[in-house]
């Protein structure tokens, strides 16, 4: 993949949020790339990470308070901002004030980089900043970057997306600090959340498989009907996009889809695990669970203007990797080893 970097492998890249999932990945990706001067930053004790990369600077911090980002953004060339508290549909229905208030990271970190002279800046926004109102259709038409206005986006977490794309907007056109915002489209892949209340719904559905095998019920519980539809990204495409959209000029202060345009219903996703577990469950459904939107797709006419790319990781591809390593996981657990929860 061609990209036009203007940073020297020894500059210093900040990431925030390196203790979650995507996070992590990128501080992994940018370490293979030989980056020698990462720092990593993220509110959880650094042993709860999900991955730590040898050699990087990990530093346990609160970034929603302004001293702790002006202390992670020192001496940075570029930050990536890839904290939040946020999870899966039953995290972000049930805690939206928690997802507001992650308003504060980016609003202390972006003004902390414009300060320290970073020359660019990368905010993870999502799909969920999407007006809700075109959502209601499982035979959905995909979402493009317009689409999020006028804005109608899912209460809390939405909200708090829309309003720190904003942020990044303004601080390009008042400021000039390069800002490069990418919604991303579900996330899954290997190191994700697969349990505990936060995990979304291909690392949810994985475990459940493997927990109806393990103990033998033979049977499933999906969220909803089922015929919700939605896209999934596999993590080497978000980490690889993440790179190219902030390394692209045409892309300044500019929020473009970053997820696969691969639609499929939950009911869909359900198939495939189990042909991946080569088993057939008996199938409950849980009308009162969240469900989220009826349906959602990434419109990718965009970045394929842009970068003559988008996500292609196969769905059935990446759901594999993710289930196998949901089922080491899985079985370290009950071995009483620590996994990533
Ligand atoms: P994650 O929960 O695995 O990681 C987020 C990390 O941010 C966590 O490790 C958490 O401890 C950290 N964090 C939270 N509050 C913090 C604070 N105050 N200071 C420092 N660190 C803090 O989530 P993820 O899936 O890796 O998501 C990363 C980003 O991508 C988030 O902004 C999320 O909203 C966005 N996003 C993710 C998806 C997805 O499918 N995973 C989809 C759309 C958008």
């Amino acid at each position: 993949m061609n990209i036009t970097r203007d940073i020297n492998k020894d500059e210093k890249i900040v990431v925030a949020g390196a203790g979650g999932f995507i996070g992590g990945s990128l501080v992994r990706y940018f370490y293979n790339l030989g980056y020698t001067n990462i720092r990593a930053v993220d509110k959880k004790p650094v042993p709860l990470w999900y991955q730590r990369v040898p050699g990087v600077e990990s530093i346990c911090a609160d970034l929603s308070k302004e001293k702790n980002c002006w202390r992670a953004v020192q001496d940075a060339a570029e930050v990536y901002n890839l904290a939040a508290d946020m999870g899966g549909m039953g995290f972000i229905e049930r805690h939206r004030v928690e997802c507001l208030r992650s308003i504060l990271i980016n609003t202390h970190l972006i003004e902390s980089a414009y300060r320290a002279g970073v020359r660019r800046y990368f905010y993870s926004s999502s799909a969920c900043a999407y007006n809700v109102q075109l959502q209601k259709d499982p035979n959905v038409r995909a979402l493009k970057e317009s689409d999020a206005y006028p804005a109608f986006p899912e209460r809390g977490y939405g909200w708090e997306k829309l309003m720190s794309e904003i942020f990044c907007q303004e601080y390009w056109a008042e400021r000039g600090l390069k800002t490069f915002i990418a919604r991303f489209h579900n996330v899954y892949g290997p190191q994700g959340t697969w349990d505990g209340g936060r995990e979304k719904a291909p690392a949810a559905i994985c475990r459940k498989v493997i927990e109806a095998i393990d103990n033998g019920t033979g049977k499933i519980t999906i969220w909803g009907d089922g015929t919700q539809t939605r896209s999934f990204m596999y993590i080497d495409d978000c980490t690889l996009g993440i790179d190219m959209i902030t390394h692209c000029d045409k892309l300044i202060a500019t929020p473009i889809n970053l997820g696969s345009s691969e639609l499929v219903s939950i009911n869909q996703l359900v198939d495939y695990v189990e042909e991946i577990a080569g088993v057939k469950l008996k199938r409950e459904y849980d009308l009162s669970a969240p469900k989220g939107v009826a349906g959602r797709n990434s419109d990718n006419t965009f970045i394929k203007q842009m970068l003559n790319w988008e996500p292609n990781t196969p769905l059935k591809v990446g759901l594999k990797k993710t289930y196998d390593w949901i089922k080491e996981q899985y079985y370290a657990r009950k071995q009483g080893k620590r996994t990533v929860e």
